[in-house]
């Protein structure tokens, strides 16, 4: 047999119960006959067929109904048949990581007598079900004929503070339990002090109401709905008040609470994996909560593949799970990983989307900062994408939707090769419009070199006025940039000028320096009016200033673009080639030099 992984099972071998409390979730089922036949051998062929494939259960206890309502011959039977299963396979528990657990039972205490030879004898833990303050026992928890039951419990407590073995008891809290609260505390001390009971390991739970199923809850008795979540926190730190630093403060911090803390089946991620409830007929289910839906159901181990149930539990856990949603809170909340959300029965029930006991258990955790620490931003945010990831499948996607980017640049433009540099440095004819060889001014018997705006990391600034001449220099091979021989004649010599004044242009809406005006010299008429000095064609374009004097603005840089017709062509053409260009590019790249108007 190969070990596949430990389960906690619960035996249910009856639903009978000889109490008839007045909010019992079960209802009428209490009162459906014992059935004998099968109660041993379910067990049996339960435990045989778990442990045959490899699922072995570290805790086997004994849930009603009421166990006590059994004979004592067939109660010993099946704590005989547990004894021996424990022992057979102690190792293998403990080789899972857990330690030895005594047969445990989870018992009204109202019959208990009659079976104190064998509980002794198997040394049974005991959790005995108490309603607190014990008038509310009174009020509730009545016999069959609507018998108080009261005494008797009080009688089967005192013998309980003498049994040798583990033993406790565990109260429901109400509306009707907050409002007793001073009664509740004093009754807890009237059983540690007086009874004897060592209150020690005493276990609070919440009831939850269930808007599902009106009739099957405790809401309809008056007194019985749930605490909401502040109420909850009151009555935990009224009960903290009162017990703080007492003899029962061990008690309290590690016990009484328990059931809201990691250590309980409600803080699983998927509570189908791990936790079984068995019933006398062979029926599988969650606990005795989800003993009474069918979403809860997992089969018949008396007639399924084992494989098939064990499966069925974490399928149907993760199948109702994604039918209900996740509180946004909780998608945030720095305890996720303790809490998983609470228990998913309750939360079906009560329709909500967070642990019924949501607040109190932060109460816990922040009372106890070194056990449970708060878990960082980036843990959380892994954490609750795994926990969707097996229980919240449509969440999912909602997790995963960013906001739009507002904005998105390739990192390609950043790679060198992409660089303008490197685009230039592969081009002849870019090389020639960037080149600072093209064009250079002459004013003031000083020359000025005319560079791309765009490479240069210096600026220098004309001061231009009426009086003086402007000279233009244009290489005399300028035409020939990027055209073929006979279409030079077409080509020309463009020069733009614009203001330092910017304005909204285009698509873009670009606030841009303003376009004053452009000038176009074809290559015969610039030619015939220049002359060549050297390499170079000298052109007097004073008089284009002048004709424009008027447009230019006292104290505002203006700027001076030269370059031709075809080198334009060649720029823009590249634009729409090449992205990476284009964006590096997006202003003029022409020779220019700026300059004001005096
Ligand atoms: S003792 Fe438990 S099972 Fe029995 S009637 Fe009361 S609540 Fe129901
Ligand atoms: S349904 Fe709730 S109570 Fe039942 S096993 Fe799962 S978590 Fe626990
Ligand atoms: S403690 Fe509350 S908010 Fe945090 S995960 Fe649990 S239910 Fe959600």
């Amino acid at each position: 047999m190969q070990t596949k992984k430990p389960i906690h099972l619960l035996y249910v071998p009856t639903l009978f119960c000889n109490m008839s409390c007045s909010y019992c979730y079960l209802g009428e089922l209490t009162n459906k006959k014992i059935d004998l036949s099968a109660v041993v051998e379910t067990l049996q062929t339960s435990i045989e067929k778990f442990v045959s494939h490899g699922y072995i259960p570290y805790n086997l206890s004994f849930h009603g109904g009421e166990v006590t309502t059994l004979p004592t011959e067939t109660l010993e039977k099946l704590f005989k048949i547990t004894d021996s299963y424990y022992k057979t396979y102690a190792q293998d528990i403990a080789s899972l990581g857990f330690s030895p657990t005594p047969i445990h039972i989870k018992t009204n205490l109202y019959n208990l007598k009659a079976h104190h030879k064998i509980l002794k004898q198997y040394k049974v833990s005991i959790s005995g079900s108490v309603d607190l303050p014990l008038s509310l026992h009174e009020k509730y928890r009545r016999d069959k004929q609507g018998n108080s039951t009261l005494d008797k419990i009080k009688e089967n407590l005192r013998w309980l503070a003498s049994y040798p073995h583990h033993a406790k008891i565990s109260c429901v809290v109400t509306q009707e339990h907050l409002r007793e609260i001073d009664a509740f505390i004093e009754d807890i001390k009237y059983i540690h002090d007086d009874i004897g009971l060592d209150m020690t390991k005493f276990n609070i739970m919440f009831s939850f109401d269930s808007i599902k199923n009106h009739e099957k809850f405790l809401q309809a008795i008056e007194g019985t709905e749930m605490l909401t979540h502040e109420e909850q926190v009151i009555f935990y730190k009224k009960i903290y008040q009162a017990f703080e630093g007492t003899v029962l403060d061990e008690g309290l911090r590690t016990h009484w609470f328990k059931e809201f803390t990691p250590d309980y089946c409600c803080s699983a991620v998927n509570c189908g994996n791990k936790f079984f409830l068995i019933e006398s007929n062979g029926k599988v289910s969650s606990c005795p909560r989800g003993q009474s839906s069918e979403s809860y159901s997992y089969g018949n181990i008396l007639d399924d593949d084992i494989e098939t149930i064990i499966a069925n539990g974490w399928k149907r856990i993760e199948r109702n799970e994604n039918r209900l949603g996740i509180d946004s809170e909780c998608m945030h909340c720095e305890f996720f990983p303790y809490c998983n959300l609470g228990c998913t029965f309750v939360r079906d029930e009560t329709e909500t989307n967070k642990s019924y006991t949501c607040q109190l258990q932060k109460e816990i955790y922040r009372d106890n900062p070194k056990k449970y620490p708060p878990y960082s931003e980036a843990a959380i945010k892994q954490h609750v994408k795994a926990y969707c990831y097996q229980n919240k499948i449509p969440m999912l996607e909602e997790m995963e939707r960013y906001e739009q980017k507002e904005q998105t640049i390739t990192p390609e433009l950043y790679e060198k090769h992409n660089t303008l540099s490197q685009i230039i440095s592969r081009d002849a004819i870019l090389q020639s419009i960037y080149s600072q060889e093209l064009f250079y001014l002459h004013v003031a018997k000083q020359n000025y070199t005319l560079s791309s705006q765009i490479l240069k990391n210096k600026s220098e600034i004309l001061f231009l006025n009426k009086q003086d001449p402007i000279y233009l220099y244009f290489h005399k091979d300028i035409f020939k940039i990027n055209t073929l021989p006979r279409d030079e004649v077409n080509n020309y010599i463009h020069m733009m000028v614009l203001s330092g004044n910017s304005v909204s242009y285009g698509d873009e809406e670009r606030h841009k320096q303003e376009h004053l005006f452009d000038y176009s010299i074809y290559k015969n008429a610039c030619v015939s009016q220049s002359t060549l000095v050297g390499e170079y064609y000298c052109l007097d374009i004073h008089p284009i200033f002048e004709l424009h004097q008027q447009l230019f603005r006292e104290g505002i840089k203006h700027n001076l673009f030269f370059s031709t017709k075809t080198m334009r062509e060649y720029h823009y053409s590249k634009h729409r080639k090449n992205a990476f260009y284009h964006i590096q590019a997006i202003n003029l790249p022409f020779a220019n030099i700026e300059f004001f108007w005096l």
